[in-house]
Order: C-alpha cells, then structure tokens, then sequence
C-alpha cells in the first residue's frame, strides 16, 4: 500500500497512468520505450500519479506530456530543469520527473544543467539523446557527430560534439547512469535506482530516432552497450573509474549506474533557514495573505 492520502488506497496499476491521447512519435521512435520504462518505474516503486510531477522540455520526447496521467508540466524550450527544481523546492512531498532532449538541455538550456547538478536538487532528470533536433526535422545539436550531414548542415557538422558524460562529471555530479532506448527493462530500473537516489540524478539515454539519427540506430546501440555491473571489479562509488568507464562511445559503451555518491546531500538539506522548518514552502504560500502584499502596491 502506498502513503498517498487523496483516492488512491491501493497499489499502483499501470491504469492509474492512463491517457486516452495517442502518442505520434514516428514508428520506431525510442521514446515509446522510454515512455513505457518511465511508467513502469513509477508503477514498481508504487508511485501514484498524485505524488509525481512529470515535467516535459519542448522537442520530440515533449509531445508525450499529454499522453501520461498525472500532474505535468510541458515547458518552454531549455527550461525544464529551472522549473522541475523550483516545484521540488517548494513540494518536497511529491517526487519530480523531469525530461530533455540533447537539443534543449545542452543547447540552450546548458546553464540550468550546470545549476541542477551543481545545487544537487533532488529530482531525476532524463536526457532523452538522440544526437540531433528531431522536432525541427533533422537539426545538428551539440551532441551531433562530426562531419555527419543533417538537414541544417548538408555539407556536414563543422564542430566536435559535446561528450556528454566528460562534461555532467566535471559538475562533480551525485548520481549518474546511463541506458538505452531498446531496453525497456533496463531503463525502468534505471529510472527506479534514479527515483530512490537522494539528491539530483542525471540519465541519459541513448535514444534512437530512425527518422533523422542514421549514425548510431538502434542496432548500432545494441551491439555496443554493456552495464557496468557485467565489468569485472566496476565500483559505482568511484567517480574516476566512472568517468574512465563512460569515456567510451565508440566500441564499448558502459551502461547502468556509473556513479552514485551515498553522502549526496540535496539542496534544502543545506538551507540553513529551513533546517528547523517542518513544512514546505507550498504550505506556508497557501496561507500568504497576498491582499496584504497587494496593499503594500496601493
Ligand atoms: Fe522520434 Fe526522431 Fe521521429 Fe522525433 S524525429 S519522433 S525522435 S524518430
């Protein structure tokens, strides 16, 4: 049984997620899988849809925001972490989901990846990549290899891509894993470790896009991955081993929990003023007299 006290008395169910919008993704697109992980996380953790927010970046992965029950948030491009830190801030009940593509975490919202990580705010963040701005149609983002022509670049991508890993390690990061769009299994316990994780979890999964990715499809990935907990003596609390270890994204790419830190301490348990504060910052909006502040402009 779960701790909710709204309508749910009983264990979670795949149904308590349901939407009746139909998801448009093109066939074969990894978002279905992350889609159906992310679900199935919430449902193995008996997480009720009363309890999460689900927060949504603009691109491809975005236009699945209304296709999943619960509370979500469907926000401007890039902007997602601003917002996703802020509500678990302020709601320290609820457990905060949130959603990029490479494009708009990377590209321009880059600054909020560095401020997340580095305030270690305590939700899970999801990098859906697909090495390129699928929504717009086949555009090079930092993640776009070298040399690969896409639509915005016909005669190939002039600049080196961002290595992801190399650059969320250098934030001295709390947790970090790493999965793939064709495993379902795998992800959802990815998503799950991320959701017990105490401080800001960053996943990135590779995600194919066979409409404009036709540098590393799914098959490429397939034959490529292997979790870390298959490498002899791995240890996920080392962050250097780890960084070695996801160094790789050409011949052996390692997958799963690279890197958790078990002293990871997330932000409002490092707020002096909030220490001895019981509630959360949502309570106490809620009984604000906002017709005192409004006097105060009259
Ligand atoms: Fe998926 Fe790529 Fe199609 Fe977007 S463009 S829906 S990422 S396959």
């Amino acid at each position: 049984m779960n701790t909710c006290d709204c309508h749910h008395k009983t264990d979670v169910r795949f149904s308590d997620y349901y939407s009746e919008n139909i998801l448009t993704w093109c066939t074969n697109c990894g978002n279905y899988g992350i889609q159906a992980a992310i679900k199935r996380a919430l449902v193995a953790e008996n997480i009720p849809p009363c309890r999460t927010l689900l927060c949504f970046d603009v691109g491809c992965h975005g236009n699945g925001a209304d296709k999943i029950g619960g509370y979500r948030f469907h926000g401007i491009h890039g902007r997602v972490l601003a917002f996703a830190c802020g509500a678990s801030v302020a709601n320290r009940k609820i457990k905060v989901i949130a959603f990029g593509g490479d494009g708009g975490t990377l590209g321009e919202g880059i600054n909020h990846l560095v401020s997340a990580i580095r305030g270690n705010y305590d939700i899970t963040f999801v990098l859906h990549n697909n090495l390129n701005y699928g929504l717009t149609t086949g555009q090079a983002s930092a993640t776009t290899k070298s040399g690969i022509k896409m639509n915005s670049s016909p005669d190939g991508v002039t600049s080196d891509p961002i290595h992801v890993m190399n650059f969320v390690f250098s934030l001295n990061p709390s947790f970090v894993a790493r999965t793939f769009s064709g495993d379902v299994k795998h992800m959802s316990g990815i998503f799950q470790e991320s959701i017990k994780h105490n401080g800001f979890s960053f996943i990135e999964v590779l995600q194919s896009c066979p409409s404009y990715n036709h540098m590393t499809p799914h098959q490429w990935y397939q034959s490529r991955v292997k979790d870390v907990t298959q490498m002899s003596g791995y240890n996920f609390r080392d962050i250097k081993a780890a960084r070695q270890a996801a160094e790789d994204l050409e011949v052996q790419i390692a997958i799963g929990v690279l890197y958790q830190n078990s002293k990871s301490v997330p932000f409002m348990q490092r707020q002096a003023n909030r220490l001895k504060v019981s509630g959360d910052l949502v309570d106490e909006v809620k009984v604000f007299p906002t017709e005192k502040l409004f006097d105060t402009f009259r």
